[in-house]
């Protein structure tokens, strides 16, 4: 049969080392971090029914038009790669009455995205995720706690410098009025707007101002401000969140024309960026949702959440990462018995939770010695004939240099107590 090599899917990337170290720092901190602020994982599916995305995210939305990945199952369903976390998680909550526990209950996720968008620095078709979501409680305190529980995280991981901008797009007392002026607004302007854009114009305007399409950006630089619409209610819970945010250092900047993607958002609307990142400069989203898990069918049940994507943090964290992990010790051998001697010593090791690589009896003890650096070990034991008849081992530390031998059944102790110095 005539060979053929295969690449991924377009658009999908494998994460290999050394960038999955940062990954597994990134994972570990949130873990870490969404603990302390009482937040449990959930473990969510990949695929979920089509229309859970359509009812949350909106038919007009940017990933329910076009981004999905949509497919019939054999038994005729419709199915969906899920293309982000929230809708999942409030499909799970209402479906394993989570609304009896009390309020409110938090939860975190990760786990790989889906959208089949254009692949590009920053867009991803397979794309990875940690979201959280808190449910059951409408005061700001709970918005301003995830907002601030993000900052810890992102400086957690070493990032600063980053913009957190916030904005809040009312609840439905509000938002007809304000669909009514952007009606009116686009209403002269509609010509000049791409067919997306005409289409949302008269199933729901709002989506306008999300649109990427530069003639629309330029059309609606004067647009009607959410801002201006807003009830009373939705104008206190802004201002209380942005004084707590005050209260808790949270920097931020109000964008009065952030409305976010999908359209399960109420009130209040978030992102973070970096300068950093070039176009695709969103690191993490998110936002209130307070009628979702009355819409999947549960009891009305206010709702926040965010979203960060691995991969841009990734990017972000790689300038300031050092973290590449290197094994403690290297046994590098001469001769047959030595080698098998090794790996019986390295068992030990191992055992006690020390990382431990073992050359291999065809390489010369040059080139073994050459691997234990470039593994870049802290020390390197040296088991040939000779000493494996005296029962010792020589050891060097590639640090400072150091040398000597020791007995085979001092080893262990002998590295444990110097191991520790490092
Ligand atoms: P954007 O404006 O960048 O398209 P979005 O509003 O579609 O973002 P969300 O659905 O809010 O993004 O997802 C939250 C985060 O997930 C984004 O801030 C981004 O970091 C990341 N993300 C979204 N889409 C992709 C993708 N295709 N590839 C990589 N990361 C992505
Ligand atoms: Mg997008």
């Amino acid at each position: 049969m005539k060979k053929q090599r295969y690449n991924a899917v377009k658009g999908v990337q494998d994460i290999l080392p050394p960038d999955i170290y940062i990954w597994q720092k990134i994972e570990a901190a949130a873990k870490e971090i969404f603990r302390v602020y009482g937040f449990q994982e959930l473990r969510l599916p990949i695929m979920e029914p089509t229309a859970i995305f359509v009812r949350s995210i909106g038919e007009t939305s940017d990933i329910v038009e076009k981004e999905m990945y949509t497919f019939t199952d054999k038994g005729g369903r419709s199915i969906t790669l899920r293309p982000e976390g929230t809708a999942s998680a409030v499909r799970c909550y209402v479906q394993n009455h989570l609304y009896n526990l009390p309020s409110p209950q938090k939860f975190f996720y990760s786990g790989p995205m889906f959208r089949y968008e254009r692949p590009q620095k920053g867009r991803l078709r397979q794309f990875y995720q940690i979201g959280v979501e808190a449910f059951g409680v409408s005061e700001p305190k709970l918005d301003a706690e995830i907002i601030a529980m993000l900052r810890v995280f992102l400086e957690r991981i070493g990032l600063s410098g980053l913009n957190f901008e916030i904005n809040s797009i009312g609840c439905e007392k509000c938002r007809p009025g304000y669909r009514d002026a952007l009606l009116d607004f686009f209403s002269s302007r509609l010509d000049s707007l791409c067919p997306d854009c005409k289409r949302r114009y008269e199933q729901n305007p709002l989506r306008i101002l999300d649109c990427k399409v530069d003639a629309c950006i330029e059309q609606r630089k004067d647009a009607p401000v959410v801002s201006d619409f807003l009830c009373d209610e939705c104008v206190s819970h802004f201002s209380e969140l942005r004084s707590i945010l005050e209260m808790l250092d949270v920097p931020y900047v109000v964008n009065p024309t952030m409305v976010r993607g999908l359209d399960y958002y109420t009130r209040t609307t978030f992102e973070v960026t970096s300068e950093r990142l070039g176009a695709q400069n969103a690191v993490a989203a998110g936002g209130r949702y307070d009628r979702l898990v009355e819409e999947f069918g549960g009891p009305p049940t206010p709702a926040v959440g965010f979203a960060v994507g691995m991969e841009r943090l990734v990017a972000l964290v790689k300038d300031t990462a050092d973290s590449v992990p290197s094994p403690e010790v290297f046994i590098a051998t001469v001769g047959k018995d030595a080698a098998q001697k090794a790996l019986l010593i390295a068992e030990g090791f191992r055992a006690k939770g020390v990382w431990v690589e073992v050359g291999y009896e065809g390489a010369s003890l040059r080139s073994q010695m050459r691997r234990a650096d470039r593994f870049n070990a802290n020390y390197v034991l040296i088991l040939g004939e000779d000493e494996l008849k005296r029962g010792r081992i020589g050891w060097k530390n590639l640090k400072d240099g150091s040398a000597g031998e020791v007995g085979i059944q001092e080893v262990y102790d002998f590295l444990q107590k110097n191991l520790n110095k490092i």
